[in-house]
């Protein structure tokens, strides 16, 4: 049966799903597959004695003794998203669309805004979130085996649980593309229930074929990564140089609220990076006043992922201990710009090919 956690802010009962997801692992006709996001590497190892290191390696390791047979990281499909994200931008941009354009691939950003700015949208991106992305190539790649598909993200999430849910992300059957979300407080459980020694575990890398994956991926799980990551897709100056630059002008940092103007081509953007719902009245009412603005990051949890309601509880030294460690994750990556990840034009010439707008996008005006 199912048993019920309480979640760290206390403001909600969230439903435990591991219990579940042990009964459905290890079955002959299955094919078990996860996807682990880019906050969940970082909110792990302090659990186990460590500071919040980065162990996306161990974390591999842990999951393919607990009985996945594919393991692959959600930055990946973090990169399909910007690809895909920074093509309706520069879209919208170019053809007088509608703008400002709000990200969307936080969900709980998703049903405030459809339950207090219905109005607003209409500029929300159509894409996916990553999880959905990478729920679509999944089934896509696998469906054809003839065994059941087991789909399940290690998410630092609990609203992630309710966009699984969501009957835009069924497939032809019914049956949601995503089987279960597993917050990262139930992957350290369901670590701990296997009796796996975490500490002496040996890091493991991810599987192929969705096995690469760039910085600005891994970015995603901190408040302005996604920016970030889409800026340096559609800028023009794509130098190192200019990359630094752009950190250091105010898209990192903590901040419930954090704007720029962003040269692109003859023109400035305006961009916002918001993380905290509170903060997002703020700019909805100085719209409201007249306010323009190009693009808009909304990420519900204050501080971004790093900060989620699946995550162990965290001060706010460790968070940002948290957000550091993703940065230099993205510092090690070779690859820092979305477009570099080979695998894109892979999925845009197979899976995705004339299928871009069915398996990644989305609308959720009424
Ligand atoms: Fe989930 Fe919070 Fe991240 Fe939104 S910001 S996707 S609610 S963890």
């Amino acid at each position: 049966g199912q048993c019920a956690a309480v979640c760290p802010t206390g403001a909600i009962i969230i439903k435990n799903d591991s219990h579940r997801l042990w009964k459905e692992l290890n079955q002959e006709d299955t094919i078990a597959v996860a996807q682990v996001a880019p906050a969940v590497r970082v909110a792990v190892a302090k659990e186990f004695g460590y500071n919040g290191e980065n162990v996306m390696g161990k974390i591999v390791a842990a999951l393919r003794r607990i009985g996945f047979n594919y393991i692959f990281d959600t930055s990946t499909a973090a990169d399909l998203t910007v690809m895909e994200e920074s093509k309706e931008f520069a879209d919208r941009l170019a053809n007088g669309g509608k703008l400002p354009l709000f990200t969307s691939c936080c969900p709980a950003w998703i049903k405030y805004a459809e339950n207090e700015y219905p109005e607003i949208l209409p500029n929300i991106s159509t894409c996916r979130s990553p999880m959905q992305m990478f729920a679509s190539v999944i089934n896509e790649k696998f469906k054809g085996e003839g065994k059941k598909i087991l789909s399940v993200a290690v998410m630092p999430c609990t609203a992630k649980k309710g966009e699984a849910a969501r009957d835009e992300f069924k497939d032809e059957n019914g049956k949601p593309l995503v089987d279960f979300v597993i917050t990262t407080q139930e992957l350290i459980m369901m670590i701990k229930e296997a009796g796996i020694v975490f500490n002496e575990i040996e890091p493991e890398a991810v599987d192929m074929p969705f096995g690469t994956m760039t910085g600005a991926g891994v970015i995603f799980g901190v408040t302005g990564g996604v920016t970030e990551a889409v800026i340096r897709r559609v800028s023009t100056d794509k130098s190192l140089a200019s990359l630094r630059n752009l950190a250091f002008e105010g898209v990192r940092g903590f901040e419930g609220i954090k704007e720029l103007e962003v040269p692109l081509g003859d023109k400035a953007i305006k961009v916002c990076v918001v993380n905290g719902l509170r903060n997002v009245e703020v700019i909805m009412n100085r719209m409201k006043a007249g306010e323009h603005f190009d693009l808009i990051e909304v990420m519900a949890c204050p501080n971004g992922c790093i900060g989620g309601a699946g995550q162990p509880k965290a001060t706010i030294d460790e968070k940002k201990e948290r957000s550091v460690n993703l940065y230099n994750a993205d510092k090690l990556c070779t690859l820092k710009r979305s477009e570099e990840n080979p695998l894109m034009d892979k999925l845009y010439e197979g899976i995705l090919k004339g299928r871009e707008h069915e398996l990644l996008h989305v609308s959720y005006v009424k």
